[in-house]
């Protein structure tokens, strides 16, 4: 059966340093699936790690359906095997020596939980619908060591399944295969686990799969997690400025706050003008505030109802099935991607340009860079 995992203020100190994980909590209901997005470093393995319980954490409470499985405060830490846990680790982690079938079959000889007395036939039948589930159904009798390292990963994954363990972790399965490899088994993972109904936390750095897999996505940096939410949310609505940043929205225009009113701020860019914007903190007028918004949400060439600005084509690269624009805008610098096979704009021209208020978000300017 599969079940719910909730992680209560879960933090993590190793031996000197900082907090790897500081405070985290979350939970992901039974046949969701979560994924930890961040940069390396932010506390996602480790987080990953203190829920199989390969990690001790140093504080919080780690629950798998109705069983608490980590509470350092009480002395509590059930270990790894009795978790019932399914892994999917960036190594393949197969064994080398046995058929793919073998291999499959392995976690169930072992745990003994196929039927009643754990009979070869029931064991076969499981492996069977699992390799199918996984697309190796033709390749039960080839050794494991005769295949890609795509269909190896889908061995490491059928292996993981066979035995229908609560909660599947996945820590970046998918970082050491070619890059048309991981699009294609990354479509296909989603729609394996949700044919499964498997509860899954997944671990990954590249936001595209952390988009396409998770049903909502974590952002994490500094062992802190800063958003929480579906791909949608997270995508049109960053809760602050490195969320926005990480999931790709590298423009920034810094100003001042003119006016705010709920989720809606007006923000003075100096030369350039005001900009609309929505935000989703309180900020103050006449603090400083940067506006961040992605280069595809720029409307080049368009007047539209608001944000209307004049901008200057510096320079354009043309990438056959897009173009970038760096323009200027008022002293300050713009980056627009316009889709299509044809480069719209000339350089060094004069460009009308609209930046929708609703794609332009305002956070307080703390003065720290964001890379
Ligand atoms: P990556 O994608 O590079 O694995 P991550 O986001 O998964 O990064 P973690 O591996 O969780 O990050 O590491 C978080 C912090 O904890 C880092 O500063 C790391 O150096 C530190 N850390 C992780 N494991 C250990 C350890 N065994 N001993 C000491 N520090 C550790």
């Amino acid at each position: 059966m599969t079940a719910a995992l909730l992680i209560e203020n879960l933090s993590k100190r190793f031996a000197g340093g900082k907090p790897a994980v500081d405070g985290v909590s979350f939970d992901v209901p039974a046949g969701e699936i979560v994924v930890l997005l961040g940069p390396s470093g932010c506390g996602k393995t480790t987080t990953l790690r203190c829920v199989a319980g390969l990690e001790h954490p140093t504080g919080g409470r780690i629950s798998i359906g109705e069983r608490v499985v980590s509470e350092p405060e009480r002395g509590l830490l059930v270990s790894p095997r009795e978790r019932d846990i399914g892994m999917v680790f960036q190594s393949y982690a197969v064994w080398p020596h046995m058929t793919v079938r073998q291999n499959v079959a392995y976690p169930l000889k072992y745990r003994r939980t196929a039927g009643a007395n754990g009979r070869g036939g029931d064991i076969d039948a499981k492996v069977r619908e699992t390799l199918e589930l996984v697309g190796l159904g033709d390749y039960a009798e080839r050794p494991v060591t005769s295949l890609s390292g795509g269909q190896m990963q889908r061995v490491a994954l059928a292996r993981s399944l066979v035995y229908r363990p609560q909660l599947l972790l996945l820590d970046e399965p998918l970082s050491n295969l070619d890059s048309k490899l991981r699009i294609r088994l990354r479509d296909e993972l989603r729609r394996i686990l949700k044919m499964t109904g498997m509860t899954g936390l997944y671990v990954t750095h590249d936001q595209s799969e952390a988009v396409v897999l998770g049903d909502r996505i974590g952002v994490m940096r500094d062992g802190k997690l800063l958003q929480m939410a579906p791909p949608g949310e997270i995508y049109n609505r960053p809760a602050d400025s490195f969320v926005a940043n990480f999931t790709g929205a590298s423009n920034v225009l810094l100003g001042k706050v003119l006016t705010r009113s709920g989720e809606k701020a007006t923000i003075d860019l100096g030369a350039a003008g005001r900009i609309e914007a929505w935000t989703p903190q309180p900020l103050s007028v006449g603090e400083k505030a940067r506006v961040a918004l992605r280069a595809e949400n720029v409307r080049l060439g368009e007047r539209g109802p608001a944000n209307v600005f004049a901008g200057r084509v510096i320079e354009r690269r043309y990438q056959g099935m897009q173009t970038v624009y760096d323009l200027e805008l008022g002293g300050q610098r713009l980056e627009a991607l316009e889709l299509g096979t044809a480069a719209r704009h000339e350089q060094d021209r004069e460009i009308a340009l609209t930046l929708p208020p609703d794609m332009c978000w305002a956070y307080r300017d703390d003065g720290a860079t964001v890379d």
